[in-house]
This record gives structure tokens, C-alpha cells and sequence, in this order.
């Protein structure tokens, strides 16, 4: 039966449930975002795993121009002081069709958006109150519009609006006492690291990644350091945390830095309405240190899709089953990563390098600890 959907959230999330909606269904949906329009300036990078651009492929990916987008063939594993500890094959995951990708977020949001901008999404729209008419829901924005449909649809990201006016039970992100910073590099400076791979530094309370994201091979820098407090304005004094234990990394630091707080979500909450769901980070927040954030997004949105499409009868309960279970794997080990990429303890640091050089060279390892997220 045709439904009527609302998309609360323009991000990764919504945007791709917006496209699945539109190519392969007949539902009728409209996406309301609450900024004026879609943030496509140059953004931070993101790594997309097979899982995701398999999805994707179905939504027309494969046309991208192949120029803005970049497929690393491993990841590199040093210590701070960029001393090779081991790498990772990463092609063992590809397949002809599929393949690890790194690219800019805003790249993907321009295709997200080229099918649907004018039709579907709509621009200053924030809920202002929800209710229940004739068994739908309907919507009441600020700017005094209102929509009347048959699901709405949370992917509002990791601070959801939506969940506040349907749930009851609060479900706080916390902060992970951690601030993410990013710059685009042009060259890889005095770094010793190969610029078609991706790097990962691991230091005292703090790691780097450095990854290629288009043909260019301008590189992305991502680097995660531990603090109790976020201050906007002291970013350059975190900074310093990590260049004092490597004084070739200033360099690097010296570009414009964008900084935000790390926060991730503890408890996994299903809707108390059957006719609310939530997607992406509005689903759970995870930590980035397994890179898998818009992948999730991605898979969440695909699922939920799914569900649907083959008119499931039991869609609210198949879809949190579903998301719940993965949503598990994969914020275990985005967390075991996080605490084991910082060790502080020079000794603790000796015993991690021995067993990371151990483990990736194991194969039976490597696919139940990647392949499984990886592969989906
Ligand atoms: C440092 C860092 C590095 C990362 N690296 C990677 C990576 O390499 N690989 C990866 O897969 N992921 C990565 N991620 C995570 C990834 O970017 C996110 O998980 C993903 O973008 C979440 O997408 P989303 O659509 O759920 O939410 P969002 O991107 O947050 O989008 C939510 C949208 O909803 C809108 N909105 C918010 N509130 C309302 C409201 N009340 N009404 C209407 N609209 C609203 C927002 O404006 C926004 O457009 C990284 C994250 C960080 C912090």
C-alpha cells in the first residue's frame, strides 16, 4: 500500500533513505531540514567500507566521477613518533563492483541530493508539535505548515529532535571526553607515509588519521585527542599535546583546524511508536574510531527501506531487532579501538604493537573483526 512519509534530517542518513524511497518504491516522502540549505562546503572526509557502497550502488553511486572519490588499498599503522608498527590489507574486502572508499562528506551529500533537492526536501522546517489523527501523525512545524503521514521517519542525527517529542525515556548522548580535529592537507609534509593508503598515528591519548579522498590525493587529517573539557577557542593548546610528542606533526597543525566534541550514545532505544523510527546517528551515535558512523547510517536507512518495501508486518520490532544487533558489533569495537589507540603507559604501547602485528597478519582475525562489519 502507498504510504506517506515524513524524513526528519537531510544528512547521510535521510538523504539516502529519501533515494531508496524514490527509486525503488511507490511511497510518497517529503524530507524537512532544518537549516536554509544543505552544508556542501568541504567538510571532513569519510571512509566508506564495502557494506555501504554496495547500497549505494543500488541508489546510482557507480556514476559518481570517478576523480572525487578514492579507493585506499590498505591502512599503515604507526606510532607517534611515525615508526611503522604494520598495515592491513584493505583489497581483501573489495570485490570488481565494490570497493573501500574514501571521498568528501560533501561530495556524497551533492549526489545524496541531485535526485530529489527540488521535489522532496524542504528547507527552515523544525517540528513544533506532533499528534495522533485518524491513525496518522501529524506534523506542525514552526513555520506554521503541517503534514499529515502514515510514518515519520528520525534522522535528525546524534542530538534527534524528533525522539523528544515521541519517547518518553531520555537518551542523553554522553561525551566521550574527546575532541576531534580535521584540516585538508595538500602534501603530506616531512611525513613519512604513503599518500594512496591510510595512515593511522597512535599516540599518548590521542591517534591521527591521515587518508586520501580524491585523485588530487588531498588528504584528510582526522586527529582524536582525549580532554576532559571542549573549548573551541584553546584548540591550537590541545594540539599542542600531541606535537610535543612529535615535533614533525606541526606542521601539519599550522592549516585551519575545525574542531567539535566527541559524543556517543550509551543505551540503544527502541520508538515507543509504531509509527516512528529512527535512522543513523538518530539510532545510536558511535565513537569514529571504527569509521563506520555514515556507513551505519547508510545500512540503517537501507534496512528500514527493506522492511517496508516488502511490507513487513512486523516492521517496528524486525527493524530494532535488526539495527539493535548490528548497532552492537559495531560500537564494540569502535570503543575497544578508541581505548586501545591511546594508551598513555609506554609499556601498554610495547604489548598493543606486538599483538596488532600479530593479529593482522590473521586472517580468521581480520574477518571476524572487520569482515563481518565490512561485508554485511
Ligand atoms: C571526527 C569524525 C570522523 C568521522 N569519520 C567517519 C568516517 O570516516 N566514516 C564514517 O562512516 N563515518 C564517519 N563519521 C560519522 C558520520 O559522519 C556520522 O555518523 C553520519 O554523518 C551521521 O549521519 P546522520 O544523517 O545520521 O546525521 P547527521 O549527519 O548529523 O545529519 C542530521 C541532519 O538533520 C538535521 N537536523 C538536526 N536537527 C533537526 C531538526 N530538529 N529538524 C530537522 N532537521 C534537523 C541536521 O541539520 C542534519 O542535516 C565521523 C564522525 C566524526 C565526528
Amino acid at each position: 500500500m502507498k504510504k506517506k512519509l515524513a524524513i526528519i534530517g537531510a544528512g547521510i542518513a535521510g538523504l539516502t533513505f529519501g533515494n531508496l524511497i524514490k527509486k525503488h518504491s511507490k511511497h510518497d516522502f517529503t524530507i524537512y531540514e532544518k537549516e536554509e540549505n544543505l552544508s556542501v562546503e568541504e567538510g571532513y572526509g569519510i571512509q566508506l567500507s564495502t557494506n555501504s557502497i554496495k547500497i549505494l550502488n543500488q541508489i546510482g553511486f557507480d556514476k559518481v566521477n570517478y576523480e572525487k572519490i578514492f579507493h585506499p588499498k590498505g591502512v599503515d599503522f604507526y606510532n607517534i613518533h611515525n615508526k611503522k608498527i604494520c598495515d592491513l590489507d584493505l583489497t581483501e574486502f573489495n570485490t570488481e563492483k565494490y570497493k573501500y572508499t574514501t571521498l568528501q562528506r560533501s561530495v556524497l551529500i551533492e549526489f545524496l541530493k541531485d535526485d530529489i533537492y527540488t521535489q522532496h526536501l524542504r528547507f527552515g522546517k523544525r517540528i513544533k508539535e506532533v499528534s495522533e489523527l485518524k491513525g496518522k501523525v501529524l506534523i506542525k512545524f514552526d513555520d506554521n505548515t503541517n503534514d499529515l503521514v502514515d510514518i515519520v521517519v528520525g534522522a535528525d542525527g546524534i542530538f534527534s529532535n524528533t525522539r523528544s517529542f515521541f519517547e518518553n525515556k531520555k537518551n542523553k548522548p554522553k561525551f566521550q571526553k574527546a575532541i576531534a580535529v580535521r584540516t585538508i592537507l595538500k602534501s603530506k609534509s616531512e611525513l613519512n607515509i604513503s599518500e594512496e593508503r591510510i595512515s593511522l598515528m597512535m599516540g599518548k591519548n590521542c591517534h591521527l588519521v591521515i587518508y586520501p579522498i580524491n585523485k588530487n590525493k588531498d588528504l584528510n587529517l582526522v586527529c582524536i585527542i582525549r580532554d576532559k573539557k571542549y573549548e573551541p577557542n584553546n584548540i591550537k593548546f590541545i594540539v599542542d599535546k600531541v606535537v610535543k610528542q612529535n615535533q614533525n606533526l606541526k606542521k601539519i597543525f599550522d592549516s585551519e583546524l575545525t574542531s567539535w566534541p566527541l559524543y556517543s550514545t550509551t543505551n540503544i532505544l527502541p520508538s515507543s511508536n509504531n509509527k516512528v523510527f529512527y535512522i543513523g546517528d538518530a539510532f545510536n551515535g558511535f565513537l569514529p574510531t571504527l569509521a563506520q558512523g555514515a556507513g551505519q547510517s547508510i545500512e540503517s536507512a537501507y534496512e528500514l527501506f527493506s522492511l517496508l518495501k516488502e511490507e513487513n508486518l512486523d516492521v517496528q520490532n524486525s527493524y530494532f531487532q535488526q539495527r539493535l544487533k548490528r548497532a552492537k558489533i559495531v560500537r564494540k569495537r569502535s570503543n575497544l579501538n578508541f581505548f586501545v589507540f591511546h594508551f598513555s603507559s609506554s609499556i601498554m604501547q610495547i604489548i598493543r604493537n606486538f599483538f596488532m602485528k600479530f593479529l593482522v597478519k590473521r586472517k580468521s582475525f581480520i574477518n571476524s573483526y572487520l569482515g563481518t562489519i565490512y561485508k554485511n
